[in-house]
């Protein structure tokens, strides 16, 4: 066979980029097999290198709301983009964004926007730190949160991907000062409190662990959560990098009635551009430099261009009925994947809320995955492996990695959905004749 485009650039990648990837994830570890390198994206199809179309379930990881090259979106871009690219200085588009926010989410007062979402539960936890004069946190395994030293504890996506354990290069002192447990396992923290009552500056946690595969919180888990840190005077942050703007236009906190102390926010907020920002309570923000003695700083924060594609993307998404019917798009192919799925008699737990869903291929009929523990256990990535590649000749690309939650956008129409469901129906189908 032939030499493909993205065979040829993977090769050539290896030798520039540790692993050919500029994320971990993309390199395809887990799922083996060669990464497509994409060449252009619009609405709900991305094109590879070899000019192979796919429907895009990964919209970079969840960023897309709207789809790619969304016009609204290019059109904002273009049109700050002629007014140059940064100044270092503040921008009217700054105040315009974090107004729009503070508007959507309830619990946010002031934010402060930075360039990832890695920086964000950084600067979160600082913060948290700063505030509390306390050090210790406590985060649940299998959470990921970013990069961050601290946060490089028992962390999903491709931390939890790779099988990787705490990554080399987090000292020892760091790392003791984050405490884990198991998400859904409330009298697991609650013992942590006690047994450092004075101790823990914050809980961080997803509100839908979407790193470790998609496992939903249990009903009142999260209420607790944030009723326990204020038992002991720690903060509550709610990471909502993934599911701000995602499952709800203000986030999971105003889908199950959350009042989160801090909230860590990225992803949809830069419509695609490099963005993350943490607000919260004015009180508790105040406490950033230069209002108040918490430095943090970013050359590129709040950037123009990643403000306007923010800004375009959050006011198309705020339109009447826009966010419904993305959601409806989910849950359709959700139902889809469902019947599919229970036609091939293939074990599956699946979910979704508002835009965001996820599946797992489970190794056992009667699993059930609530936590980090039972996801290493139950989950077949075998299967998903097989699936996933049947997937992408089939001409749709899920995440390659079944650790990784998978979403829908605006450019997901009705046929979108109906042509995806169509072509799983037919590989669960290949899928158990091969089993049979
Ligand atoms: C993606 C993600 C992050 C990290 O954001 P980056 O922009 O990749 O640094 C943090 N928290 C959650 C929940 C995420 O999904």
């Amino acid at each position: 066979m032939n030499t493909t485009q993205s065979e040829r650039l993977f090769v050539q990648a290896q030798q520039l980029i540790p692993g050919g990837v500029n994320s971990p994830v993309r390199a395809f570890r887990s799922v083996g097999g060669t990464p497509r390198f994409i060449r252009r994206g619009q609405g709900a199809v991305i094109w590879d290198a070899d000019d192979n179309a796919y429907i895009d379930y990964v919209l970079s990881w969840g960023p897309l709301i709207l789809g790619h090259a969304h016009p609204q979106v290019v059109a904002a871009l273009q049109s700050a983009l002629a007014n140059g690219t940064s100044y270092g200085a503040p921008t009217a588009l700054e105040n315009e964004l974090a107004q729009l926010v503070i508007n959507t989410v309830p619990s946010i007062e002031m934010i402060r926007f930075v360039n990832s979402g890695t920086e964000a539960t950084m600067s979160a936890l600082r913060l948290a730190r700063a505030y509390t004069k306390r050090e210790k946190i406590i985060k649940m395994a299998g959470c990921y949160h970013g990069h961050a030293d601290m946060l490089l504890v028992q962390a999903g996506s491709g931390v939890a991907t790779l099988g990787l354990p705490d990554s080399p290069g987090v000292t020892d002192a760091t790392a003791s000062q984050t405490l884990t447990v198991e998400y859904n396992d409330l009298a697991a923290a609650r013992q942590l409190f006690e047994q450092h009552p004075d101790d823990i500056a914050a809980i961080i946690v997803e509100p839908i662990a979407a790193n470790m595969g998609f496992v939903m919180p249990n009903e009142g888990y999260l209420q607790a959560l944030q009723d326990l840190c204020h038992e002991y005077g720690a903060l509550f942050i709610l990471d909502e990098v993934m599911t701000g703007f995602r499952v709800a236009p203000g986030g999971a906190q105003a889908r199950w009635n959350l009042d989160p102390d801090i909230t860590c926010l990225g992803k949809v907020i830069g419509g695609g551009l490099p963005v993350g920002a943490y607000a919260g309570k004015r009180e508790i923000m105040q406490m950033v430099a230069p209002a108040g003695s918490m430095y943090q700083a970013g050359t590129l924060s709040g950037n123009p261009l990643a403000m306007a594609a923010g800004l375009a993307t959050l006011n198309t998404l705020l339109q009447p009925q826009v966010f419904d019917q993305i959601e409806q798009s989910a849950t359709k192919l959700v139902r889809g994947i469902q019947s599919a799925v229970e036609a091939a008699n293939i074990p599956i737990q699946i979910g979704s809320v508002g835009t965001m869903f996820g599946f797992y291929f489970l190794n056992s009929p009667n699993a059930h995955i609530t936590d980090y523990a039972s996801a290493k256990q139950y989950a077949d990535a075998r299967s998903y492996a097989i699936f996933f590649h049947l997937m992408l000749e089939a001409g749709v690309y899920f995440a390659p990695s079944q650790f990784e939650a998978g979403f829908v956008s605006y450019a997901h129409t009705e046929d979108v959905i109906e042509t995806t469901i169509s072509r799983i129906t037919s590989v669960f189908k290949e899928l158990s004749n091969a089993d049979g």
